[in-house]
């Protein structure tokens, strides 16, 4: 893009108070934060903290742990302290183990007031425990656990069910004074959710917390996730994310990332420009893609990388883009900055778009 001007998105942000879950704000003018949840025991300290890591690696902003029991919670103080990122606990059930989770030093808890009893004779006491120790919540409203009062009003979960759970649980905690929270109204269905998120986004300035729960394997669940965050996303809802996938939950935060980066609502690191391939190929764009992907993985500059399989619209894209090849005959042209650098034989073309890549990369550092 041109230089000073930031890229263009498709709609303001909804004006959402900001709390903040440790170091990583969330809500008003914060960037939309990426969330995942560890698949390891918590018990397993180590385990834990290791895929921790590899979630903060991906650019994973803030990561959440289940509490199923004692143990868990026993395990939170040294996971919170040990996280680069801030630590959520994830509680049904067992309110004491919010408190637990506030005293090992967890930045936030979420609750789920549908599968909590007696959830709003302890709010009072949440509340003042989490003001006293900066830390925020999250109301975690599911379709698969709506409180029972409201299954049987709306006799299923609807958008309005979820929303009213959520709200009425909000209204509780507002009257003890406290307001560090964000909620999620979550569906397995995206077009519930969408319209849930969207009842809720009128009804108060609470940040919100995006999930399509449920979402399925990688492909489904990142298609729906895609789908429901994109729309709600494009009318400015939502302030934090988090992709569910039946997959590792580094494949979440990079589905999450994407997203983001799609509606440019976060900076673009390596993207590829690549074309579909056709009848006209002179190349096999397939593999020139996936091995040029491979060897740029994890460039931490915005460069745009163009990989065309001929000379339709090879040549103009490549030029659009900081590095790009347009094939033909068996030779790759490399572009450096709407430039012709060199041409070379096909079996040279990755290992020269690399080369090309890290030195631009080096030069922008340089910045
Ligand atoms: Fe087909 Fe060429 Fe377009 Fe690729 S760039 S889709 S090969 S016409």
């Amino acid at each position: 893009g041109m230089p000073g001007m930031p890229p263009p998105v498709l709609a303001e942000r909804r004006k959402s108070r900001k709390i903040k879950v440790g170091k990583v704000d969330v809500g008003g003018d914060a960037p939309v934060s990426v969330q995942s949840m560890t698949t390891t025991p918590t018990t397993d300290i180590n385990a834990t903290l290791q895929q921790i890591a590899e979630l903060t690696a991906s650019g994973c902003d803030i990561v959440r742990v289940a509490v199923p029991s004692a143990d868990d919670a026993e395990a939170l103080p040294a996971i919170a302290q040990k996280s680069q990122i801030p630590v959520i606990a994830d509680i049904h059930f067992q309110p004491k183990y919010v408190f637990a989770a506030i005293d090992a030093g967890c930045a936030g808890v979420r609750v789920n007031p549908g599968n909590i009893k007696k959830f709003d004779d302890k709010v009072g006491e949440i509340a003042k425990a989490a003001k006293d120790a900066g830390v925020s919540l999250r109301i975690g409203v599911n379709a698969g656990s709506l409180d029972p009062r409201l299954l049987e009003k709306y006799g299923k979960p609807t958008a309005e069910a979820l929303v009213e759970s959520a709200v009425w649980e909000a209204s509780l905690f507002e009257e003890h004074d406290f307001h560090d929270f964000k909620i999620s109204v979550k569906h397995h269905d995206p077009v519930v959710m969408v319209q849930a998120y969207e009842l809720l986004a009128e009804r108060g300035d609470w940040p919100l917390h995006l999930g399509v729960t449920e979402a399925g394997p990688a492909f489904q669940g990142t298609i729906k996730s895609a789908v429901a965050f994109g729309t709600l996303l494009s009318r400015g809802i939502g302030d934090t994310i988090r992709v569910s996938l039946s997959a590792p939950p580094v494949e979440e935060v990079k589905v999450g990332i994407q997203i983001l980066q799609s509606l440019n609502l976060r900076e673009r690191k390596l993207e590829i420009v690549s074309c579909p391939s056709c009848g006209r190929a002179q190349v096999d764009v397939y593999s020139l893609a996936d091995r040029v992907t491979a060897g740029l993985e994890g460039m931490e500059v915005p460069l745009r990388v163009a990989v065309m399989g001929c000379v339709v619209n090879g040549p103009g894209e490549a030029r659009e883009a900081d590095l790009g090849v347009a094939s033909g005959n068996g030779k790759g042209q490399i572009f450096v900055k709407g430039e012709v650098i060199k041409t070379v034989p096909e079996s040279e073309i990755v290992e020269t778009l690399i080369e090309e890549a890290m030195r631009i990369a080096e030069s922008m550092e340089g910045d």
